[in-house]
């Protein structure tokens, strides 16, 4: 399968590229999502399509909607966390 088209620009993979201490705590959601079959699961894609741009998508949030370990939700609009969790 081809990689996410969005993996040139994704916040959650430049994340991933740039900090070490992430990177191996990450790497199986990128082989899962940016690089696997489950990209067309992805929640960061989700939310950027029904919010208006990847520019809506937080930061630390992961493929799987939720944040990035020892990071928090709590600063995320309501409709980015009804996405998520639906
Ligand atoms: S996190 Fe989602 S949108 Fe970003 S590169 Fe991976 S699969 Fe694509």
């Amino acid at each position: 399968m081809a990689d996410c088209e969005n993996l040139a620009t994704c916040a959650f993979f430049k994340e991933y590229e740039t900090d070490e201490a992430k990177k191996q705590a990450l790497q199986g959601f990128v082989d899962m999502y940016c690089k696997g079959d489950k990209q067309n699961e992805c929640v960061r894609k989700k939310v950027s399509k029904a919010l208006g741009g990847p520019q809506n998508v937080p930061v630390n949030m992961k493929p799987d909607g939720k944040p990035i370990l020892g990071t928090s939700d709590s600063n995320w609009p309501a409709e980015v966390k009804a996405i998520a969790n639906s």
